[in-house]
């Protein structure tokens, strides 16, 4: 028989930690945790496999199934001493979900199943606190209510407030055991009428049931959206952990909480926590009470506290990384119901991975994994400005670190819609639950009313890297109105406010924000990257502040400066305009001469910056009407600086009018049709570098001709450009190199590469116009259908963010192969968007391109993949050989 459950709890397990992708994470951890005699309470795991099964039996457990449940109920009912369904003893279980990743608050959990009329006796007489037991019966008839009969929650809330009411009291605390008890069959009657029959008594069944439950809770939407919004695949199924109950309601020496072995917000080696006592583990993470610091626990429970550390150090050094557990205390005894990986802010993350490092616990490559590339966007993004005058409004919890701008947003789908119009929004929330998860991926920060640093929002804003401030008891919302009133002052859906994860602060209004540096840990771990990447990282930047930002950030020389952008600040579109519009050659030189001092400004300041490193200068490519007036008034504004009638203006705009400019009169087509043009922009570059070489800099200048297909455009162009810089160094009697490449962004170019690159000294890659042209996708139009694309996977992801590695990328492969071929030697990178893509950038290395070029801010993160892409081929190289070894050994044999 195929074993599809594994008992875990005494003793050796069956399993262990790295059997996740049959038992999920949570019940890989459990199995390890018991093989490392950390105490935890037995129970068993039933395999990702079963609810695959599951589904393809049409949502059915299978006999066979069943049959290995009941021998595990036996083995859990062994271990603990304990009997399923007895009046004497009886032994509870929670049922809960885990998949291979952790999905936070996304699927279902059952708690105290087992409990009916007979086994309540038994709990009431274990504990001897009628009051406990008859708790735990209600909410565990609400909870399987709701989870498993699909009973709304709202009916049993109706209860327990009607009885809360008649009593005269306001916690669920103040009611007494009588009442629970009469509410135990209130609730009963609530189940038969909405669910259509009646509460199910016998354990077996309610755990059948409650199985079955949280195996469809995979197909439930938040728990799909979830995975859509963390690639996470849909196929993996998710395992069902029953374990036996522990409870840490059983009055003043029972607790339970959540730690961490290091700060999950900040990375600081220190012992991170919350608990609450007297009360049951689903209370510290639904945000209902606000627990207390976990270093409180020494004062109360010095024992355990002490037992918790050993425990927290023995875990953290056998799993080499930071871990997020959970525990309960019953009656003085402490239990470990569960570790992972704990979730952390990119801060943290950096700051972990480096000191455990240097702590001697991980090696440089197992630190640089620990960090996700997109990860470190969030370092690379707004904090308050340190100048900024405040004006703080309330203070709660720093849940998440970051500064976050935005108008206040009541609901998830508020923030949700206004995100989509292009609005920011902070979404302002009594608390967040799972159903949030959109509105909340949709804000710039989160602020809530209540719970603590682990509650759902806080753990969940951490995971997407949100500023959140948590636990902010000093605000007052009502979502009916749109509301919420901090400071004795209302603030609604079109007012500002500012968060400061980092230190819980709310501040009135729009504040301004600052970029950070690459200081501390980080610029540690950026200097790490150095040492494994082989893949160069440029930047792509048009103006001397963007280049010293990516210089700043580690860039190594910029791969495009799109000399058009220049062309519309101040006044200087005035001369682009003229030259556009002249009728003649005469017209247009008369015009590019006003440019040309321009040009070599612009040139001059990029190269100071970026004294001793390449600077890719791309000649002219997007096409003409791009630039010219398309109102009246702005025609009439031209006609008057050229001396000419509107009228003329008009005619030539019209003629300059294309159906379809991406295609048409643009890039080298340009300059083979107005080679005025481009010689003035050749001429710009080499005077500036010619000027900034004399001034004692070292300056390396490379032309680019874009949209290159045939080889003679490069031919012309390239002698052209050659004519005039040769002409440009000899007068200046200086020596200065440079080069004259191409980008390839046709794909007729990369079918000729081998031509071209006979020619060409460099080439980049404009995957920006490949993809474009590779798929017959108008870059600025496919935002029309491209959701819809990745929504039903015709495509695996937007070939615009990522590389479309099956077809565009073959091409770019196709590319360097044919022009390594004539061209052994060549230097070949890629600027379009792709380059600061992670995803892509693996794919870049494993296509042994040279440098890939991305905007300043995405610098560090291309750093971080491309040494992580170098560490991912090396170990696979490595397993390469290995097997190769190991054949020829066999072949040996053989
Ligand atoms: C490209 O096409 O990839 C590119 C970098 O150029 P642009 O985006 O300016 O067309
Ligand atoms: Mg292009």
């Amino acid at each position: 028989m195929a074993k599809n459950i594994y008992f875990f709890g005494s003793g050796k397990g069956e399993a262990d930690a790295s059997m996740r992708n049959l038992l999920g994470g949570k019940g890989a951890n459990l199995a390890e945790m018991t093989n490392l005699g950390v105490p935890v309470p037995a129970g068993f795991t039933i395999s990702t496999e079963m609810c695959l099964d599951y589904y393809k039996n049409g949502r059915k457990l299978s006999d066979e199934l069943l049959a290995e449940i009941k021998e595990n109920i036996v083995k859990t009912e062994k271990a603990m001493g304990m009997k399923f369904n007895d009046a004497e003893n009886p032994l509870l279980f929670s049922v809960r979900s885990g998949a291979r990743v952790s999905m936070p608050g996304m699927m279902d959990t059952v708690l105290n199943l087992g409990l009916n009329d007979t086994t309540i006796k038994g709990l009431v007489a274990k504990s001897g606190n009628e009051r406990f037991a008859y708790d735990s019966y209600r909410r565990f008839i609400n909870m399987y209510g709701d989870v498993v009969m699909d009973v709304h929650h709202e009916y049993f809330e109706e209860k327990i407030t009607a009885m809360k009411k008649a009593r005269g009291v306001e916690n669920d605390t103040d009611l007494s055991a009588a009442d629970l008890k009469e509410l135990v069959e209130q609730y009963k009657v609530v189940v038969k009428e909405h669910a259509g029959k009646a509460f199910p008594d016998d354990g077996f069944e309610q755990l059948k049931m409650a199985v079955a439950a949280v195996f469809s809770s995979w197909e439930v939407p938040r728990a799909v959206k979830y995975r859509k919004m963390n690639n996470i695949d849909d196929s993996w199924g998710t395992a069902v952990n029953v374990q036996a109950m522990v409870f840490g309601n059983m009055g003043e020496t029972s607790g339970t909480g959540v730690a961490f072995t290091r700060n999950p917000s900040t990375g600081e080696n220190l012992f991170y926590g919350e608990f609450l006592m007297n009360a049951q583990g689903e209370d510290v993470v639904a945000g209902i009470r606000t627990p207390q610091e976990i270093s409180e626990l020494e004062k109360i429970m010095p024992v355990c506290y002490k037992q918790l550390v050993d425990i927290y150090k023995k875990l953290e050094k056998h799993y080499k990384d930071m871990q997020d557990m959970e525990f309960t205390i019953q009656e003085g005894v402490l239990y470990m119901l569960q570790t992972r990986s704990g979730k952390r802010t990119a801060a943290a993350a950096v700051r972990c991975a480096v000191e455990m490092f240097k702590e001697g616990l991980i090696d440089k490559e197992t630190a640089l994994n620990r960090v996700a590339p997109t990860q470190l966007d969030m370092l690379l993004h707004p904090n308050i400005s340190p100048n900024a005058k405040l004006t703080v409004i309330a203070k709660g919890l720093p849940a998440s670190p970051g500064a976050a701008v935005g108008k206040c947003s009541f609901t998830a789908e508020d923030a949700e819609e206004r995100k989509a119009k292009g609005e920011q929004v902070i979404l302002v929330r009594q608390e967040t639950s799972p159903e949030d998860i959109g509105g909340m991926d949709a804000a710039e920060g989160i602020l809530t009313a209540r719970g603590g640093m682990t509650s759902h929002a806080a753990v969940v804003a951490r995971g997407m890297g949100k500023p959140c401030v948590a636990g902010c008891a000093a605000i007052d919302i009502n979502e009916k109105a749109q509301t919420v009133t901090i400071a004795g002052k209302k603030y609604g859906p079109n007012d500002f406010i500012t968060l400061n994860g980092t230190t819980g602060e709310v501040v009135a209004g729009k504040v301004e924000l600052t970029t950070p540096t690459l200081s501390g840990d980080f610029g540690v771990l950026m200097g790490w990257t150095d040492e494994f990447r082989t893949l160069n990282i440029r930047t792509n930047a048009d103006t001397p502040h963007d280049a010293k930002v990516a210089r700043d950030f580690g860039a190594e020389g910029i791969g495009l400066c799109r000399t058009e952008h220049m062309f519309f600040e101040g006044d200087r579109i005035k001369a682009v305009r003229e030259m556009i519009l002249s009728e003649d050659l005469e017209g247009r030189k008369a015009a590019l001469a006003k440019l040309l001092p321009i040009q070599k400004g612009d040139f001059k300041g990029i190269f100071e910056v970026m004294d001793g490193l390449a600077v890719t200068i791309r000649l002219l490519d997007p096409p003409l009407h791009e630039f010219v007036p398309h109102t009246p008034e702005a025609q009439a504004d031209m006609a008057k600086e050229m001396g000419i009638s509107a009228e003329a203006v008009k005619t030539r705009v019209d003629q300059l009018h294309e159906f379809n400019p991406m295609l048409g009169h643009r890039g080298c087509r340009l300059g083979i049709t107005y080679p005025e043009i481009y010689d003035m922009q050749v001429e710009a570059i080499i005077t500036a570098a010619v000027e900034v070489a004399k001034a004692g800099k070292k300056v390396i200048p490379e032309i680019m001709i874009p949209l290159v297909g045939m080889l003679p455009e490069f031919k012309i162009l390239k002698a052209n450009a050659v004519k005039i810089a040769d002409e440009i160094i000899a007068k200046a009697n200086i020596k200065l190199d440079y080069k004259v490449g191409t980008m390839i962004e046709i794909p007729r170019a990369t079918l000729i590469a081998d031509q071209i690159a006979e020619h060409a000294e460099f080439f980049s890659f404009g995957t920006n116009d490949l993809t474009q042209m590779t798929l017959g996708f108008s870059r600025d139009d496919a935002g029309v259908f491209l959701p819809e694309y990745v929504e039903r996977q015709i495509l695996p992801d937007d070939p615009f963010q990522s590389i479309d590695q099956e077809g565009v990328g073959m091409l770019v492969q196709y590319g360097v192969e044919r022009g390594r071929k004539t061209n052994p030697t060549l230097k070949i990178g890629v600027c379009g968007e792709h380059g600061g893509d992670p995803k892509s950038i693996e794919f870049f290395h494993n296509a042994g391109l040279s440098y890939v070029s991305c905007s300043p801010f995405r610098v560090p993160i291309a750093r971080l993949a491309a040494a992580q892409a170098a560490i991912k081929s090396k170990k696979k190289t490595k397993i390469d050989v290995n097997v190769g070894l190991l054949k020829s050994k066999q072949s040996v044999k053989a």
